[in-house]
């Protein structure tokens, strides 16, 4: 390397943090430029440069605070959890002593076994679990509350645990199966479905808690009644879930024929039971008459028509506003 050169290299790496920082003379600018082409050493000086950046550098150790700052927040709540768990275990141990020393069996204890079990579902688990905590909670503490059925059941000489444990799953499930369905990770071609599987759930729990209520009673004729009614109504629940997640129409196209469906069934669905259940056939519709507010079935007839006739009005217009977005789109 020549003299010439080596002083060039001593006034680039000189010119370098100005240049990279945009403050030389368009002079010196284009003499870094013209070098930096030809030299490797100082392109080389120029690339560290880039990467040892401000920003880089306040990047880089943002992410670590960051990073040990919840690594520190997870040690911490897992000790929580861990000092939760270990305070569960004193009621139980004592009432485990306690059941030995009476000689009267563990009923007891296994009730205590089983509401701790649930406290620890809902404070240890969301505390130590680090994916998913919400539904991995919600399915721990529905295990221990089935448990806790179970035992208390068992002290009451048994027999109702499915009576009570299964409207207890229908009735968490209808508002916490999403959760815990969108946690779950299924196969490829189930995972677009989830709000498929949902409404499978909720109907399925819902046939077997009329199933176990009505068997517990003995009386088919109150499951034939509960099957026809409460399938009346899944039919609009299902006719609803396909028209919102399957049709591929303007939102509001949507909300006009949902309206319309849910005005037709509050009309008729009275009708269609009586008829499935008792044969009978009435339309109550016909008893409509706006002069009389006083006798049941006039009232009834009147308020059916009203849903009918503003529900009817409401979906229209919500229809052909669609279809005048949808065209205006196009
Ligand atoms: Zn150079």
């Amino acid at each position: 390397m020549d003299k010439k050169n080596i002083r060039d290299c001593d006034i680039v790496q000189d010119l370098l943090p100005l240049y990279y920082d945009d403050a030389c003379s368009p002079t010196s600018r284009e003499f870094v430029e013209q070098h930096i082409l030809s030299c490797e050493k100082c392109k080389k000086t120029y690339e560290e440069l880039n990467n040892h950046s401000i920003e880089n550098i306040i990047e880089n150790e943002s992410t670590g605070v960051l990073e040990r700052h919840a690594k520190k927040e997870r040690t911490a709540a897992y000790k929580a959890g861990l000092i939760i768990a270990g305070l569960l275990l004193l009621p139980i141990i004592i009432t485990f002593i306690c059941s030995m020393a009476n000689g009267g069996g563990l009923g007891v204890f296994m009730v205590v076994l089983a509401s701790m079990l649930f406290i620890g579902a809902m404070t240890v688990v969301p505390l130590m679990s680090m994916k998913n905590r919400f539904a991995k909670t919600i399915v721990c503490s529905v295990i221990a509350l089935l448990f806790i059925i179970f035992f208390v059941d068992q002290l009451n000489g048994g027999g109702g645990f499915t009576l009570i444990a299964v409207p207890t799953i229908f009735g968490i499930s209808t508002v916490f199966f999403p959760f815990v369905v969108r946690a779950l990770r299924l196969p490829l071609a189930l995972t677009d479905k989830k709000a498929l599987i949902t409404m499978c759930w909720d109907t399925v729990w819902l046939y077997l808690t009329i199933c176990v209520v009505c068997i517990h009673d003995n009386s088919m004729e109150e499951l034939r009644t509960g099957i026809i009614v409460a399938t009346i109504f899944m039919l609009l629940a299902w006719l609803i879930f396909f028209i919102t997640r399957y049709m591929s129409a303007n939102p509001y196209i949507k909300a006009g024929i949902i309206t319309i469906l849910c005005t037709i069934w509050t009309a008729f669905a009275n009708d269609v039971s009586i008829l499935l259940i008792d044969h009978k056939k009435q339309l109550t519709l016909l008893s409509v008459d706006f002069s009389n507010w006083s006798d049941a079935a006039c009232v009834n007839a009147n308020v059916y028509t009203l849903a009918l006739v503003l529900g009817g009005i409401i979906g229209v217009l919500l229809i052909i506003v669609g279809l005048i977005r949808s065209r205006r789109r196009n």
